[in-house]
């Protein structure tokens, strides 16, 4: 079902039949007997990333891989409720295989999104590069971008299909984390009814929806729960912005993370509340990584295409959600945001 076409896409039709192909095509270079394969989500992975990545291992495992690995840019830590089934495919990025037979990437909308790990894209005999983000910029040799996904997990879960992999309990563990954190548990635009059929064929396999949605959203350190107070606390409404559909800003400093000894990814869930804003249509969230770096959040509830703004910034995502890292003090960042969104008038 095709809604609206992503604005500013620069990905904006599905996959064809003969994308697939070569995808699937691609794929079987990794299933000749000692082929070695490498999988790859973006750095900082989420639940889509990773999901679909462990999700679409455990289905390449099922067809008889058995050099497998799985790993992202940066220090490999899953935070506690990412925990999922697989994990131990996971390696660190300096002992990904430098030359596989088969490269495949999960989630990520640029090669920047793959850290050090993008040099495969040249020394892997062959790879496919699965993403939902209409922001993808084209690379990699076979591209399997459908920007009308709702996560990339609905694109892995059909290239799985189509290789004849059987969706037992663990693959579909990965894959529902994956496609209810990219869909807000199934309340955003892009949950069709597509979405809910892959949905009810997952949760078929016998998962626990109930304890996976738990651990995943409803499971806070009491820190953290005072964290979310303190920012939003200092939240800031400006009804005139994003062309009178107003803009609301918050920021979560370092010092706000070591007062409540937090750790940062606590702070992933906290544009869900900033988003829930009535009087504003854009929701921006600067959570501080260094002094001068900001790993930026934005939300749109369709008055604004906050990934032209992410795009334009260095980053990148989709029409209603998207992000960037910005740099200099957070006074600095939110005008370039302001800019940016003026520009959208
Ligand atoms: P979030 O705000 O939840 O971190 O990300 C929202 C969307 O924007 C996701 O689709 C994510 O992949 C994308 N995104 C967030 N930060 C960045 C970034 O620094 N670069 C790119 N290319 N995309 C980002
Ligand atoms: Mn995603």
């Amino acid at each position: 079902m095709i809604a609206t076409e992503p604005a500013g896409a620069a990905v904006s039709r599905r996959p064809s039949e003969q994308d697939w192909d070569a995808a699937v095509a691609a794929v079987r270079t990794g299933l000749r007997p000692g082929a070695r394969v490498l999988l790859v989500c973006h750095v900082n992975p989420d639940g889509d990333a990773l999901g679909s990545m462990l999700g679409f291992a455990q289905g390449l495992r099922q067809l008889g891989v058995e050099s497998l690995q799985c790993t992202f840019p940066g220090p490999l830590t899953v935070p506690a409720p990412l925990h999922m089934p697989a994990m131990d495919l996971l390696v660190p990025e300096s002992e990904a295989d430098p030359a596989p037979d088969l490269l495949v990437t999960f989630d990520a909308a640029s090669e920047g999104r793959l850290g050090s790990l993008v040099d495969r894209l040249e020394t892997a005999e062959a790879s496919v590069v699965l993403d939902h983000h209409a922001s993808n910029t084209g690379f990699g040799k076979v591209s399997l971008v459908d920007p009308y996904a709702a996560a990339t997990s609905v694109v892995a879960a059909e290239l799985l299909r189509r290789l004849g992999v059987t969706l037992d309990r663990g693959i579909a563990e990965c894959l529902y984390i994956a496609l209810v954190t990219d869909t807000g548990s199934f309340k955003f635009d892009l949950t069709t009814p597509e979405v809910h059929e892959l949905a009810a064929r997952l949760v078929a396999t016998g998962i626990g929806v109930g304890e996976i949605s738990r651990r995943i959203f409803d499971n806070r350190p009491f820190g953290a729960i005072r964290l979310f107070g303190e920012v939003l606390g200092r939240a800031e409404l400006d009804p005139a912005a994003a062309g009178g559909r107003g803009l609301v800003i918050a920021v979560a400093t370092l010092d706000d993370l070591a007062k409540h000894e937090q750790p940062p990814y606590v702070l992933e869930a906290l544009i869900d509340s900033v988003r829930c804003t009535a009087e504003a249509d854009v929701a921006l969230l600067l959570k501080q990584v260094a002094p001068a770096e900001w790993a930026v959040s934005m939300r749109s509830k369709g008055g604004a295409d906050v990934s032209l703004i992410a795009v334009a910034l260095g980053g990148g995502g989709h029409r209603l959600a998207a992000g960037f890292t910005g740099r200099g003090t957070a006074a600095e960042v939110i005008s370039a945001v302001r800019e940016r969104l003026a520009e959208q008038d």
